[in-house]
């Protein structure tokens, strides 16, 4: 038997080699890694579970802001001290507008082109459409998969707009949220959600006027955040692409996660995103071996015109079916 045959008749020893070469260097194993938890289903769960003892050095980073704001710029200047001090670095971009290599995505290669071709940084473009099993699982899995392979920080980049995007950050160790002025009403632009989120501001384009003003506003909101811990926040002016303000931001960057992990902040976050994970796999499971089976059984689908007619009251059989589903499920455990 040729040792090939073998190897590609099982997926999970396929996956472990895959795994062997992600963590030696080899980033087309990285990226096939990536490609395999962010698709879903039953080859997902079975990479995330082998990726799983790797896991837990990594530290994750989470840039968020509006479309524009730079948050590609600065990531490509934060990726470039990170590996100035040896460290590696992997990046997945979420693109909230193209599921292909589209505009954005493209843009984001060609301005970080000349970090990839080192070993030590890994990056990733996600399309928020075409993800079956959702963006938040998506972008962790991906998170997973770098950490395994011997990324030290891992940077997660989504425009703040959607809720899903604003999910993906707070997933983070440590959210930097990036604004930039003479957006309207910068403040306003910040309070629809990702305010709450940000560990670290950052007024962006500070060679632009007005970016005093939107530093100074964002201050006084930290300073009168109901929430004590909101006011330590650091607010940097950067420019990303004048190279500006990219050591403070660095630095700020250091210090909420040495704070973080002093004060418990990082442990507690963590706890939360692994019980995060285990109840959201709860449901899947349930939802696929107990509840879809349920829904696409005959019986109901001939009560619908009963509902319809109705006979019968969808509200009350679904608690009916609820309450049967979870006996049969207990007698099950009896047997
Ligand atoms: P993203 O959509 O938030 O990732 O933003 P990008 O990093 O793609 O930047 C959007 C545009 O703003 C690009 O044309 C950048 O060159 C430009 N840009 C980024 N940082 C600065 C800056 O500090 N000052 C100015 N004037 N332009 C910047």
């Amino acid at each position: 038997m040729n040792s090939y045959k073998k190897t590609a008749d099982n997926p999970d020893s396929v996956t472990e080699e895959l795994i062997r070469s992600g963590r030696a260097g080899d980033k087309r194993a990285v990226a096939k890694l990536i490609t395999a938890v962010e698709a879903g289903g039953d080859r997902a769960r079975s990479t995330l579970a082998r990726l799983w003892p790797y896991t837990g050095r990594a530290r994750i980073l989470g840039v968020t802001g509006p479309p524009g704001a730079g948050k590609s710029t600065l990531t490509d200047r934060l990726a470039k001290l990170f590996r100035s001090r040896g460290v590696r670095v992997g990046i997945v971009a979420v693109d909230p507008t193209s599921p292909f290599s589209g505009g954005a995505i493209l843009g984001d290669r060609v301005r970080m082109g000349d970090l990839t071709p080192d070993s030590g940084v890994f990056i990733r473009s996600m399309g928020t459409r075409g993800l079956l099993g959702g963006l938040s699982p998506a972008c962790a899995g991906a998170a997973d998969a770098l950490d395994a392979c011997g990324f030290d920080i891992i940077i997660i980049e989504t425009a703040g707009v959607g809720q899903s995007e604003i999910e993906v950050a707070s997933a983070a160790d440590v959210v930097t949220v990036v604004t930039v002025p003479g957006l309207g009403d910068d403040v306003q632009a910040i309070k629809a959600g990702i305010f709450e989120i940000g560990d670290i501001f950052v007024v962006n384009k500070s060679d632009r006027p007005g970016a005093d003003r939107a530093a100074a506003d964002l201050k006084a909101m930290t300073e009168t955040d109901g929430n004590a811990e909101k006011r330590s926040i650091p607010v940097l002016l950067t420019s990303a692409a004048g190279n500006a303000g990219i050591n403070e931001l660095y630095g700020a960057v250091e210090e909420r996660f040495e704070v973080f992990a002093a004060d418990g902040t990082l442990t507690a976050r963590r706890e939360e995103r692994l019980r995060r994970v285990v109840l959201s796999r709860v449901r899947d499971g349930l939802d696929r071996r107990v509840i879809a089976p349920a829904m696409t059984d005959p019986r109901f689908n001939d009560r619908v015109g009963e509902f319809l007619a109705r006979r019968e009251n969808p509200y009350e059989w679904a608690e009916e079916l609820t309450d049967s589903l979870y006996s049969e499920k207990m007698k099950g455990n009896r047997t």
